[in-house]
């Protein structure tokens, strides 16, 4: 390929968020134009453009191959148009439907007049059939008949005993491993020869920035030392890949290097063919490996007759029922083969591991990055009230985004930590908040140390990304708070992040991703020097506004890294509903294993469901092996929708996705970046976004405005649920949050789009139909829910009697005292929330204290909490609430409040 060609916005590579669709697409349109080539409606001339768009992402992928499209181009110029569209359909079918994954014959070339060189004569090609398929990526000094030989060669080692089938793609440089990686999610392992050259002989631009914004810019690394900087490079994009070394130096140089961890195998010479196949295989079955699950399949087979309490166990209870029957053949045998109470014949125990579940475990921990991971049974919300209970203790305080999940503040009140609320910056307009500014918790650890009571503080917890999508720099927020107490723990619930691991534009911000940058930071010599230079420039005294204004650097030689995430597996990945996972990197953790035992047996269930351990293990596996391209899959998905609902003339009428510009404010994107959307931001520019700003957007969490259309969220998600069977969660006043996530294909974005349409269309319709009246009662309604929102109210205070161990500068206290106290009936009262007696209250006191959470769905986060002193803002926000769920609060009662009497008397005690 030229590079006039190859010069053209559509054919560059390195446009890489949009590569699985973007080719299929472009095959679909070749095939269409070959066929008018071929009716005789058009000339050749728009086969070769069509041709040339392919560009060269094929060789980056397996199939079609060399041969195939040798045989297309020769087709095209030996003027055979029948045979050429022919071939092109065949090879778009395959693609389309991933049948070349499982049939030799797609590979089959029918044309026996291309031959690119005598090797590819007669290779004996075998089908996957169902076994599954993934391919090898070859990095080989140069695309040459030596490589050409080396992919028949590895074809030809195939046995009928092999559990898994691949192909090998050639690249030779550097560069084009890089592309090829991120283009081509079917590659799974990588072979290194040594040799290979540096840079592309492709146009990527685009590429060299994003290898300058992850630390791997334009300076050439010597030919020597190629492989070991590949190997690093494509593991930070890919950590889950396998890399094999082909060398013909000592190992001794390569053992030396750091970055040789990277790589799974060095293997000698090309006469260790066999090897490499085998050693590919291996890896592979590595990360297939469910041990639970395989166990549990294992177990299902056999004849085992039960003395325990689980009468559904073998199904008997139910298979010889007259009376619930269906449910055997509504669930299938297998799930009651497969449930046991029992803790033998491999089953292992959740709560003491150490079998299946232990090993099940330990490979979650290497797939998501973490030191151990614990698998939990009873969703994040048992998972954060472990998290709590193993290491706080009564008194502690903890820093607490105020609009966290409620786990957290029930995790406090149960181990009886102090939450610290911090608050997130609001979005009043779309009654929704965002994330906790840095600035805010640097502050209240800043107060903490000014009145000495930075002993106290235990946990800073935090939820990343937040339900609408916002993401934390979690590196920076963790260097800057462990620059003030080097010992602090962060708990970061990732409910909804969990895939975000498998996204190499993502991962830098999950807690895992960030504890281990800091990880290896730390172990750097500049580390040092960057800590001092800064503690020069503080010197003698810091003012209190520079360290808040100033990204602050840590001692990396007092740091005590304790990082815990937790995340909801069923939320994000492919296991069954309540299946969530706690992952751990802490230094510390020894001290705290006991403690941390303790509260998995204080909450976890001593019944677990067998089916949901085993759905975690299958979870990880899938992550492993196609996670890369599922999670691409789902943010191309979600750039898809945003751009049709935005750029349709008509839906953009009625609705709109919120770009991050609209998400986050200006102040929190220092790097400029606006929106996905913008044509001036390519996607190197979200990377620099994603590695430098205070917060960014997930692009697959989409608020959608529907305010405009004159919906409130609740009624356009029953909209949606009742005529179009789409199913959505969260609402606000005036919008609907849809998810993109691992599941979702084209359809899918196809059905939304055309029922917004249709919606858009009714709108049209009607209000063309009645006319002014019905205009104006349509604007006034628009105008109502994008514009009359009521005002978030902040939290308040806690009531001084809870606050007696508090500072005067933090705004800590006691809610498991006032949670407790509620459980006095004769203690509480009832005022009704529209009433006088509420409003005097309110002017003239005694101060109302609440007795309890209150919680309306949505938004969700708890607009009062035990031992909260209720204001105005409160009230007003509360009596604006059109939602019907509000927990914590009776309709016919009104607020429960602890007792003013009770209360003073507390004050006097
Ligand atoms: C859903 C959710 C939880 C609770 O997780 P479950 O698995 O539903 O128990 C906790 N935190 C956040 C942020 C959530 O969204």
């Amino acid at each position: 390929m030229t590079t006039a060609q190859s010069s053209t916005e559509q054919q560059r590579i390195d446009h890489f968020f949009s590569m699985p669709a973007a080719r299929a697409d472009r095959w679909r349109d070749l095939t269409g134009i070959a066929g008018d080539w071929a009716r005789g409606e058009a000339d050749s001339s728009g086969v070769v453009q069509a041709l040339d768009a392919l560009g060269s992402i094929e060789n980056f992928h397996a199939f079609p191959g060399r041969r195939l499209m040798a045989s297309l181009r020769e087709s095209l110029h030996m003027g055979v148009p029948s045979a050429f569209a022919e071939l092109a359909r065949r090879i778009s079918r395959s693609i389309i439907t991933r049948q070349y994954k499982h049939s030799a014959a797609d590979w089959e070339s029918d044309d026996l007049t291309v031959q690119l060189d005598e090797s590819t004569v007669d290779t004996p090609i075998q089908g996957g059939g169902e076994r599954p398929y993934f391919e090898m990526l070859l990095v080989t000094p140069e695309a040459s008949m030596r490589s050409n030989r080396l992919i028949d060669e590895m074809r030809r080692l195939r046995r009928t005993e092999d559990d898994f089938i691949y192909e090998a793609v050639q690249v030779s440089s550097f560069e084009d491993a890089i592309c090829a990686i991120i283009i081509n999610p079917s590659i799974a392992a990588v072979t290194l020869y040594e040799g290979f050259g540096q840079t592309s002989v492709y146009e990527t631009p685009l590429l060299r920035s994003f290898l300058d914004a992850i630390g791997f810019g334009a300076q050439h690394v010597a030919r020597d030392d190629r492989p070991l900087a590949l190997a690093d490079a494509l593991k930070r994009i890919r950590p889950e890949l396998d890399i094999y070394l082909l060398a013909d130096r000592q190992v001794e140089k390569l053992a030396g290097d750091d970055r040789s961890s990277a790589i799974r195998r060095v293997l000698y010479s090309v006469e260790e063919l066999l090897e490499l196949h085998l050693t590919v295989l291996e890896g592979v079955a590595g990360r297939y490996r469910t041990p639970f699950f395989d166990n549990l399949k294992k177990y299902a087979r056999r004849p085992i007759s039960t003395f325990h309490a689980l009468p559904l166990a073998r199904g008997k209870s139910i298979l010889r029922s007259d009376w619930i029957r269906d449910m055997g053949e509504f669930y299938g045998l297998n799930l009651l083969l497969a449930e046991s109470s029992a803790t033998t014949g491999g089953l292992d125990s959740l709560l003491e591991p150490t079998g299946t579940i232990k090993e099940a475990q330990e490979m979650a921990a290497r797939a998501f990055g973490a030191d151990r991971v614990f698998f939990v049974t009873n969703g994040t919300s048992t998972s954060n009230k472990m998290v709590h209970q193993a290491l706080v203790a009564p008194g502690d305080i903890v820093i607490l985004d105020r609009n966290c999940h409620k786990s957290h503040h029930y995790g406090l009140v149960l181990a009886g930590g102090q939450p610290l609320y911090v608050e997130a910056f609001p979005m009043v307009e779309y009654s929704m908040y965002g994330a906790v500014p840095l600035a805010s918790i640097k502050k209240a650890l800043l107060d903490l140390k000014e009145e000495s009571r930075l002993d106290r503080l235990k946990i800073v917890d935090l939820t990343n990304c937040t339900f609408d999508g916002h993401i934390y720099n979690t590196r920076r927020v963790m260097e800057e708070c462990l620059a003030i107490k080097p010992d602090l723990i962060f708990l970061w619930d990732e409910a909804w992040f969990g895939f975000a691991r498998f996204s190499p534009f993502l991962r830098a911000r999950t807690a895992m991703g960030a504890a281990g940058e800091i990880e290896n930071w730390m172990k750097t010599p500049e580390a040092i020097t960057q800590y001092e230079r800064q503690q020069q420039e503080l010197r003698p005294s810091p003012r209190r506004e520079d360290l808040l204004a100033m990204r602050l650097i840590p001692d990396p030689r007092q740091i005590r890294l304790r990082v815990y995430q937790t995340n909801s597996t069923h939320k994000s990945m492919s296991a069954l509903r309540q299946g969530s996972m706690v992952l751990v990197k802490d230094v510390d953790f020894p001290s705290v294993e006991t403690q941390f035992r303790e509260a998995v047996f204080t909450h976890a269930s001593t019944s677990p469901n067998q089916q949901l351990i085993a759905s975690l293990d299958i979870a990880r596996r899938q992550m492993e092996l196609e996670g890369y391209g599922l999670v691409a899959n789902a943010i191309e998905i979600a750039l898809d929708i945003r751009r049709e609902v935005n750029g349709h003339p008509l839906i953009s009428k009625y609705f709109r996705v919120l770009g991050a510009d609209q998400m986050v404010p200006p102040e929190y994107r220092s790097s400029g970046f606006t929106d996905f959307l913008d044509p001036g931001m390519t996607w190197v520019d979200q990377v620099r976004s994603m590695h430098e700003d205070e917060f960014c957007l997930d692009p697959t969490r989409m608020t959608l405005v529907c305010g405009l259309a004159g919906f409130d969220g609740t009624e356009f998600k029953a909209l949606l649920a009742n005529t179009y069977d789409i199913q959505l969660n969260k609402t606000s006043r005036n919008s609907v949050l849809l998810q993109s996530n691992i599941n979702n294909t084209r359809s899918d974005v196809a059905h939304l789009i055309r029922v917004l349409l249709e919606i858009s269309k009714d709108i049209e319709e009607r209000l063309a139909r009645n006319g002014g009246p019905s205009r104006e009662a349509f604007g006034n309604r628009v105008k109502s829910l994008m514009t009359d929102v009521p005002d978030l109210p902040n939290f308040s205070r806690f009531h001084e009697v809870f606050r007696r161990d508090a500072g005067d500068l933090t705004p800590e206290g006691d809610m498991r005292m006032a949670f407790y106290g509620g459980y006095d009936r004769a203690a509480t009262e009832y005022v009704p929330l529209f009433s006088e007696e509420c409003d005097r209250r309110l002017k003239e006191g005694p101060e109302m204290v609440s007795a309890n959470f209150v919680i309306p769905y949505p938004p969700g986060f708890p607009i009062m909490v035990p031992g909260q002193v209720i204001t105005a803002e409160t009230i007003d926000f509360m009596r604006k609430l059109d939602v019907k769920e509000i927990h914590g609060y009776e309709r016919t009662k009104g607020l429960k409040l602890l007792q003013p009497d009770v209360i003073a008397a507390k004050a006097r005690a």
